[in-house]
């Protein structure tokens, strides 16, 4: 909920303070030499102390290490803490964000289930619900994003309502509320523990700091680390947090079963990047809302998507249910008469010296890319006009440069 009584600023500073200390101790305690950065433990098999306690080991009875896919010291260090900022029961580290992603829908479908996805979305995600999905029997509805939608997609056999918000890259704003309502109003499937869908959230662009989606009833919340939450643009990884019973599920499938396992070294770079979460997250947020103000006056610019924004269609609701609106916008440049909007802007890319272009986001670089020739050119041309990206939309992920930097470096490219 975001306070309109109160600047964004001081808003966001008070959103920094919820979580600041969890960011720097969560998970953390000196270890036997006192060390106060937790150690990198790199074994891939422990030690037991007599052969009783491998046999406890091995049946549950110890919560002793045994092997480096089952479970390390580091990895489990990252996921308390990571716990703490999402408000969640526990966390489960995984490989990457699409491991996390592919481990939760797998987990939880089997032949002949059936998934409601926004349109909207990851374009890889997008393409393992839309390709590889279906050769395991089950199949996915698109839908716009609306509750409305998302209700007359349900069928008997729906397990999973996925909500990714905000979407990538318009920033369209779901009702997480409304998706859980539904999820508990009786449709869908009874299969599984809950006996009723699950509803998943992709919070890869808001972060825990702009978004609580447990808390809003969500049964999962995923994560691609790769982004906000490290930070600094040096590790790949994903995290999947939520209800024990369902976290340990996906824990099974696909850190155990497809080995898709957080490296030690990766959990440490992730921790050190989660310490300065809410300061970067703080100041990346605030950057944002300037950039969208900014941009939304400039001469050459078309429409500029921001939920900060009051003309944003997901303003009001952005303004419910997240703490902030998020470190990523986009906008469209107006087409120059006779001439097209994608050669217009490949010359902005260009231009900009401040603002990084490449792929990924919520680095501690602010990162430009154009979606349609990158990240979403593997979405069929009508899927991405029905997604709303266009031929000159960029995307603009904001970083903790100066700000002054970078509305002087976008107003140069613009010119
Ligand atoms: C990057 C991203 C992913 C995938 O994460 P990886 O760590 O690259 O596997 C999933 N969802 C969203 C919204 C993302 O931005």
């Amino acid at each position: 909920m975001i306070d309109p009584s109160l600047s964004y600023v001081e808003q966001l500073r008070r959103r920094a303070d919820a979580i600041a200390s969890l960011c720097v101790h969560g998970g953390e305690a000196p270890d036997q030499d006192g060390a106060l950065d937790p150690p990198i433990v790199l074994s891939s098999a422990f030690a037991f102390t007599s052969a009783s306690h491998a046999a406890r080991a091995f049946q549950g009875e110890d919560d002793a290490w045994i092997y480096g896919r089952w479970g390390n010291p580091t990895v489990d260090a990252l996921e308390t803490k990571l716990a703490a900022i999402e408000g969640a029961e526990t966390a489960c580290a995984t490989a990457s964000g699409m491991a996390a992603i592919a481990g939760v829908l797998l987990a939880s479908c089997e032949v002949g289930d059936h998934v409601v996805a926004p349109r909207s979305m990851y374009a890889e995600s997008a393409r393992l619900l839309r390709e590889r999905m279906p050769k395991l029997g089950i199949t996915t509805t698109f839908v716009d994003g609306t509750p409305e939608a998302y209700a007359a997609a349900v069928t008997e056999r729906t397990r999973i309502l996925y909500v990714e918000t905000p979407s990538n890259p318009t920033l369209g704003v779901v009702d997480i509320g409304a998706v859980v309502e539904l999820a508990r109003s009786g449709a869908g499937s009874k299969a599984g523990s809950l006996g009723r869908p699950l509803v998943v959230v992709d919070g890869t662009f808001a972060t825990p700091f702009a978004q609580s989606p447990l808390a809003l009833g969500a049964d999962l919340v995923v994560h691609s680390m790769t982004k906000g939450i490290s930070g600094h643009g040096d590790v790949i990884g994903g995290a999947v947090m939520g209800d024990r019973a369902l976290v340990d599920a996906a824990r099974e499938l696909v850190v155990k079963g497809f080995g898709g396992v957080l490296s030690p070294l990766s959990a440490w770079l992730v921790a050190r990047g989660l310490r300065t979460f809410a300061l970067r997250q703080e100041r990346a947020c605030a950057t944002a809302a300037s950039l969208a103000a900014h941009l939304a006056a400039h001469p050459r610019v078309a429409v500029v998507h921001h939920p900060s924004l009051a003309t944003h269609p997901g303003h009001a609701l952005a303004r419910r249910q997240m703490h902030a609106y998020g470190a990523l916008l986009s906008f469209e440049l107006l087409a120059p008469p006779g001439g097209d909007a994608l050669d217009r802007g490949r010359k902005v890319l260009e231009a900009l010296r401040v603002a990084t272009h490449a792929v990924s986001l919520g680095d501690v670089r602010t990162l430009v890319v154009h979606p349609a020739s990158t990240t979403h050119s593997t979405m069929p041309a009508e899927t991405r006009r029905l997604a709303g990206i266009t031929d000159g939309l960029l995307r603009i992920s904001c970083g903790i440069e100066s700000e002054a930097d970078l509305i002087a470096d976008l107003d140069h490219a613009l010119g």
